[in-house]
């Protein structure tokens, strides 16, 4: 089971690095072969995981009581994980599978030229067909007897999230950010972006300084530029992270270098980098992608937009960006911290980010529930950023058409964000009372201890637990909007003098 398990591994890893090839070295015209060449290996790793060997193997080792006797054993998680896997691969029909493959094809090109021309109503008949068949796909796959259609298709990102555990923690949330971001905009109002103009290669040369100084092994990695910054790769001893600069924002180029080496800290850390015969099976894969993103969102915020933080790197800006060697570290800690309620998610601060997934989330959970119909959307998202941040959307470019990830068919993608926000500054806290002396580490540029804190209570766990499990094992408690709210207001308050 294990080797079959570790041949589908190999396709899906041979794709994942032609996928990076394509966004960082690819010339343009190789992109018709390289398409083939992704769908054939996509094809082949389907049937690799759905073979029905593998269920019999499957019935033969669950059947085996000493195998899984112990359930946090590698060989109990392995075939827990591939149990999962396989089931939710093999409950779609190939023709809905394939229809779902064309349609949301179709529909990312039209959602990009119904936003380019801020039309929804062009893309409304599309967005309608992607949650028809996403509605079918979760009544294939199904959900518990308390839950509905949204938690079927979150269990593809997030194994165990239900709608109504992430409403347990968003309702109490949003109120209470809602009113911080409030507090600080009518305070904030005329603050400005820092500008600074530092070429490309010195913001090169900063960044690469810091990820290698908060962890990221370039021995088993590689930083390249791409449009988009993303983390790939194939396994822990060859992880991929991009990033793109700005001239004028240079803590862009650095916060997403810090936010990308977050994810592939976590990849270097899975018990695969110690134990080889584990690449490729499920102890060698992250929990899920929340607990990715609290990886990759700690080392952005919770260390990248610290105090401490800029106390050690502002003076290493004297050699590597000196345009930027005379900003003081008060003027540097408020630019990374500047908070302005605004339209675009990808684009909003720490304060007011998660205000966007809540809208996001509510959102999609109606639409596949069938409580709001698709041609009602734009209303409902207008009325959210009206209520929630105090914003009246100009057109829906900058509304409801702004993010891909619906037209793609991933509904059930968004919470995670947020979870993974929500995960970081717990987890943080914890190891901020473990190591009373943390924030002194980070003052020195000595990352080394949250490191290892990481690595041993999160990484090194592989898949054992599910993210509310790990969540408890951790930090002691389940996961609760409390140490999200006492970072931000923690910071906030006294940085706004409110
Ligand atoms: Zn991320």
């Amino acid at each position: 089971l294990i080797r079959r398990t570790r041949e589908a591994h190999l396709l899906e890893s041979s794709a994942s690095l032609l996928s990076w090839d394509q966004e960082t070295m690819m010339p343009p015209r190789g992109v018709e072969h390289r398409s083939r060449q992704l769908a054939l290996l996509a094809r082949l790793a389907h049937q690799a995981a759905t073979d029905p060997v593998i269920g019999e193997l499957l019935a033969v080792c669950e059947s085996d009581r000493e195998l899984t006797a112990d359930p946090l054993s590698i060989p109990a998680v392995s075939v827990r994980e591939i149990r999962r896997h396989y089931d939710r691969a093999t409950r779609l029909p190939a023709a809905l599978v394939e229809e779902l493959a064309q349609v949301t094809s179709l529909a990312r090109q039209e959602w990009a030229e119904a936003r380019q021309a801020s039309d929804f109503a062009r893309f409304r008949p599309w967005l309608e067909r992607v949650v028809t068949l996403k509605r079918r796909a979760a009544e294939c796959y199904g959900w518990g007897a308390q839950g509905e259609p949204w938690d079927a298709l979150a269990e593809g990102f997030e194994p165990g999230c239900t709608a109504r555990g992430v409403a347990e923690v968003f309702t109490p949330l949003r109120p209470r950010l809602a009113e911080l971001a409030a507090r600080i905009a009518a305070k904030a109002g005329a603050d400005r972006p820092l500008t600074v103009i530092v070429p490309p290669e010195q913001q090169m040369a900063l960044v690469r300084f810091v990820a290698e100084r908060i962890g990221f092994d370039f021995t088993r990695g590689r930083l390249d530029l791409s449009t988009h910054p993303f983390c790939g790769g194939t396994h822990g001893h060859d992880v991929r992270i991009t990033t793109r600069f700005h001239e004028s924002n240079i803590f862009d180029g650095l916060l997403s270098v810090m936010h990308e080496s977050g994810h592939a800290i976590y990849e270097q850390g899975l018990p695969g980098s110690e134990d080889e015969e584990l690449i490729g099976t499920p102890m060698d894969a992250a929990v899920s992608l929340a607990i990715h993103e609290s990886q990759s969102r700690l080392w952005e915020n919770q260390v990248g937009r610290s105090r401490a933080f800029w106390t050690w790197c502002q003076p290493q800006l004297r050699s590597l960006a000196p345009a930027a060697a005379g900003l003081g570290v008060e003027q540097v800690y408020r630019a990374v911290n500047l908070v302005k309620p605004d339209f675009i998610r990808v684009e909003a601060d720490e304060a007011t980010y998660n205000l966007h997934i809540m809208v996001r989330f509510e959102l999609e959970r109606a639409l596949v529930s069938g409580d709001l119909a698709v041609a009602d959307l734009p209303g409902a998202w207008n009325a959210r950023y009206k209520e929630y941040l105090g914003l009246t959307v100009p057109d829906d470019a900058r509304g409801c058409l702004q993010d891909i990830h619906w037209s793609l068919g991933s509904i059930g993608y968004f919470p995670t964000y947020t979870l993974g926000n929500l995960y970081a500054a717990q987890f943080f806290e914890k190891a901020r009372s473990d190591m009373p002396d943390l924030d002194a580490q980070i003052e020195e540029g000595q990352f080394g201890g949250l490191r290892a804190w990481l690595r041993r209570h999160v990484h090194a766990q592989g898949k054992r637990y599910r993210a509310a499990e790990l969540c408890q094992v951790v930090t002691g408690r389940a996961l609760s909007p409390e140490p999200l709210l006492r970072h931000l207001e923690g910071k906030f308050l006294p940085l706004y003098d409110l």
